[in-house]
């Protein structure tokens, strides 16, 4: 086994990367790298960055690649990290994917999973998501937790994002295609992507996923 298994999860906003990085983090035991989540994180703690990012994160907008490069490379140094992670929401545009290509030297990404989800079912999917504030579970607007407004994993007040509102969301998914999209062709050059079919049940998303690692002899 390699020493470090590095996994770039690709996929449209609501492909369900954030679900399936978390089952992996345990399943592999190595950490779940968000920099959505590490930025929102900011903007809740109110610190110097969480000021500077928060009205280009709600207007659904990108920070830029030398902010997200370093929060990444801080992330990696992390003694949690020495074993891999799986990178969720980063790289986003080309000049993050060559930056973490510098920054993982020989040691690099092992494989990039893009969950593929139609943009017409990643839009309902996001427009009817709602997120506790508190411990970031996922809930449907129908959901009884959505409902209420209350959490029932933590009691955290359950709200709708920002940029998971209609406009936010045509422009989160029109920067997809412009920046990120071309991110499947880096790795698909150096034969490292894999494409799985997001619209399935979540069980059945892991499952591929796993069988994909494994059967690159990674895990
Ligand atoms: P996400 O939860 O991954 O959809 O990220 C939420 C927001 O955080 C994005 O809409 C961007 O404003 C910002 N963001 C997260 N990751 C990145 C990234 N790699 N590059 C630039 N902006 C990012």
């Amino acid at each position: 086994m390699s020493a470090r298994l590095n996994l770039v999860i690709l996929g449209k906003q609501g492909a369900g990367k954030g679900t399936q990085c978390k089952r992996l983090s345990e399943h592999y035991a190595i950490p779940h790298v968000s920099t959505g989540d590490i930025l929102r994180a900011a903007v809740k703690s109110g610190s110097d960055l969480g000021r500077e990012v928060a009205s280009i994160m709600d207007a659904g907008a990108l920070v830029s690649d030398e902010l997200v490069i370093r929060l990444v490379d801080e992330r990696f140094k992390q003694p949690d990290a020495q074993r891999g992670a799986l990178l969720d929401g980063f790289p986003r545009t080309l000049a993050q994917a060559e930056a973490l290509e510098a920054l993982l030297g020989d040691d690099g990404i092992k494989l990039c999973i893009n969950l593929e989800v139609a943009t017409s079912l990643v839009t309902e999917r996001l427009s009817s998501r709602r997120v506790c504030q508190e411990c970031g579970a996922i809930y449907k607007d129908t959901d009884i937790e959505a409902i209420s407004g209350t959490c029932s994993n933590c009691g955290g007040d359950v709200i709708q994002r920002k940029d998971d509102q209609p406009e936010a969301i045509e422009k989160r998914l029109a920067l997809y295609e412009r920046d990120t999209a071309p991110l499947l062709d880096f790795y698909a050059t150096r034969g490292l992507l894999v494409t799985i079919d997001g619209d399935q049940s979540p069980d059945d998303v892991t499952r591929a996923i796993e069988l994909a690692v494994h059967e690159r002899g990674l895990a």
